[in-house]
C-alpha cells in the first residue's frame, strides 16, 4: 500500500483531459500537488525534463502526458505519434529514476492489444498477434511505455506500474472536428446540426464497430486506486465492463444534444478496429469499478460543452 499523503505529486500532463481529471481527484487525498504547464517544461525534450524532476523532486508521478487524438490523427501524423510519445516516456521514465520517485503510474491505451484480441480483452492479449494499422504508431509507443515500466522495476527495482484505460471522453476533451475522437467529434456534429436545423449528420465508418467509454472522472478514481494499491509489473486494465456500436452511440449522443434528424454514415472513412472492449476482472478485484453510466456522462459533458464552447485545437 503506497500512501499518497504529505507527498509531492506531480501529474505529467495537468493540462490535458486526463491530468486534469486526475489533478481534480488528487485534490481530495491531502498531498502536496506540483504544478507544471507545455510553457514551463517541454517533456519531449531530456534537458527540460530532467531539469524540471531536479527542482521539483516529486515523489510521485502520474504519467498522463501524451500525444493523443481520434482515429484520422493517428493515421495522418504517424511520425508525430511515434516519436513525441516515445521521447515523452523515455525521457519522463529516466528522468524519475534519476530523482529518486518512489512510485510512477503510466497510462497507456487500450489501442496497444493486437486488432484480433479475444474480448472482453484480458492483460495477457498484449503482443499475442499484429496490431490495428490506423493507431499502431501509437500503440507501438505505448507498448514501449509499458515494457520501460518493466525493465525499470526489473533492472532497478523502481515501483513503476502501468494501466490501460478504454477509450475515455468528459470535461476538457479536444473538441477538434479532425483530429478528436469520437465522442466529442459527433457531439460537435449533433450540436452544429440542431443549430443549424439541419436534417442529417454525418459519422464516419459503418456504424457497426464496437467501443467501450469511460469517463474521465471514474478514470482518475482508478488511477488512485492503482497508485496506491497495485504493484506489479503486468499492466491492468481500466475500463467500462460494457460497450456499444457507434451507430447506438451516435444515436444516444444526438438524444443528448437534442438532435432529431437522421444519421448518416460516411463509408469512405475507416471503422478501425472491429470492436475493443477490456477484460476489467482484475482491476475489480483491487476494489475498483466504473460509477458514471454513458447516457449520464455524455449529458454532463454536453453541459460543459455548452458552457465552455471549448476552441479547436
Ligand atoms: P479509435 O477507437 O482508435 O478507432 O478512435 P476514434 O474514437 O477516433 O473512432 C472510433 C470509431 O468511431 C471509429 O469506427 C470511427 O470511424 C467512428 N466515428 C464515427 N464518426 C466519427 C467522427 O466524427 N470522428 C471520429 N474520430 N470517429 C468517428
Amino acid at each position: 500500500l503506497y500512501d499518497l499523503r504529505n507527498k509531492r505529486v506531480w501529474v505529467a500532463g495537468q493540462s490535458g483531459m486526463v491530468g486534469s481529471a486526475i489533478l481534480r481527484r488528487l485534490g481530495r487525498e491531502g498531498c502536496h500537488l506540483l504544478r507544471s504547464s507545455h510553457a514551463e517544461v517541454d517533456l519531449t525534450s531530456w534537458e527540460q525534463t530532467e531539469a524540471w524532476m531536479a527542482a521539483a523532486r516529486p515523489q510521485a508521478v502520474f504519467m498522463a502526458a501524451a500525444k493523443v487524438g481520434g482515429i484520422h490523427a493517428n493515421d495522418s501524423y504517424p511520425a508525430d505519434f511515434l516519436h513525441q510519445n516515445l521521447m515523452i516516456e523515455a525521457n519522463v521514465v529516466e528522468a524519475a529514476r534519476r530523482h529518486g520517485v518512489e512510485k510512477l503510474l503510466f497510462l497507456g491505451s487500450s489501442c496497444i492489444y493486437p486488432r484480433l484480441a479475444p474480448q472482453p480483452i484480458p492483460e495477457d492479449a498484449l503482443l499475442t498477434g499484429p496490431l490495428e494499422p490506423t493507431n499502431q504508431w501509437y500503440a507501438i509507443a505505448k507498448i514501449a511505455g509499458v515494457m520501460l515500466c518493466q525493465a525499470y522495476r526489473r533492472q532497478h527495482g523502481c515501483d513503476f506500474i502501468s494501466a490501460m484505460p478504454t477509450n475515455l471522453y468528459g470535461p476538457g476533451d479536444n473538441f477538434d472536428p479532425l483530429g478528436s475522437h469520437v465522442i466529442p467529434a459527433l457531439m460537435l456534429k449533433a450540436d452544429r446540426a440542431r443549430r443549424e436545423g439541419a436534417a442529417f449528420m454525418e459519422v464516419w465508418g459503418s456504424g457497426r464497430p464496437r467501443r467501450e467509454f469511460l469517463h474521465v472522472d471514474d478514470l482518475a478514481d482508478a488511477a488512485l486506486r492503482l497508485m496506491t494499491h497495485y504493484s506489479d509489473e503486468s499492466t491492468i486494465n481500466i475500463g467500462a465492463g460494457e460497450d456499444l456500436s457507434i451507430r447506438a452511440l451516435a444515436e444516444l449522443v444526438a438524444d443528448v444534444v437534442g438532435f432529431e434528424g437522421e444519421l448518416r454514415f460516411d463509408a469512405s472513412k475507416p471503422d478501425g478496429t472491429p470492436r475493443k472492449l477490456l477484460d476489467i476482472g482484475r482491476i475489480r478485484a483491487l476494489g475498483w469499478s466504473p460509477t458514471i453510466p454513458l447516457a449520464e456522462g455524455l449529458a454532463q459533458t454536453y453541459e460543459w460543452f455548452l458552457q465552455n464552447r471549448p476552441e479547436t485545437r
